[in-house]
This record gives C-alpha cells, structure tokens and sequence, in this order.
C-alpha cells in the first residue's frame, strides 16, 4: 500500500469513527458514544448529559413536541 493510499484509508476510518450526537450536533467519537434508548430506538449521544435531556423528554411525554422543535444542529463553544 502507497503512502497516499495509507493517508486515504486513514481519513476514512477517522470520518466513520465519529458520529453527531442526537440531541446536539456535536461531533463524537464512537470510542466515546454515549447510547441512550430513546422513541424507540438507540441513539448516540456526545455526553449523559444529552443522554439526560432526552430520558427527561420522554418520562415525561414530550417526544412529539421535541421533534417538531428539534432545530438545526447549532454550534456549542
Ligand atoms: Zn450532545
């Protein structure tokens, strides 16, 4: 395998081993995933305090109206 070809594969794999968090965007790692069940099915998640924000959602019946205002992803620094 070329030097180039390395450097390819290598961007692939990092690309594939980072997700967007459900509830925020944020770019995590897979490594690093938190998964939460959440209307019925898994969902990845940056941080338990995503994680935490969602099983509030859906204890307490609001899953329609967090979908209907899930907003484009917005950038948190
Ligand atoms: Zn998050």
């Amino acid at each position: 395998m070329g030097i180039r070809q390395f450097f390819n594969r290598l961007q692939q794999t990092t690309k594939q081993e980072s997700v967007a968090c459900y509830h925020c965007g944020e770019q995590v790692s897979l490594r690093r995933v938190v998964r939460a069940d959440f209307n019925g099915a898994s969902r990845e998640l940056c941080c338990h305090g995503c994680a935490a924000v969602l099983m509030m959602i859906e204890t307490n019946g609001l899953i329609d109206v967090y979908l209907s205002n899930k907003s484009p992803v917005k950038p948190v620094s």
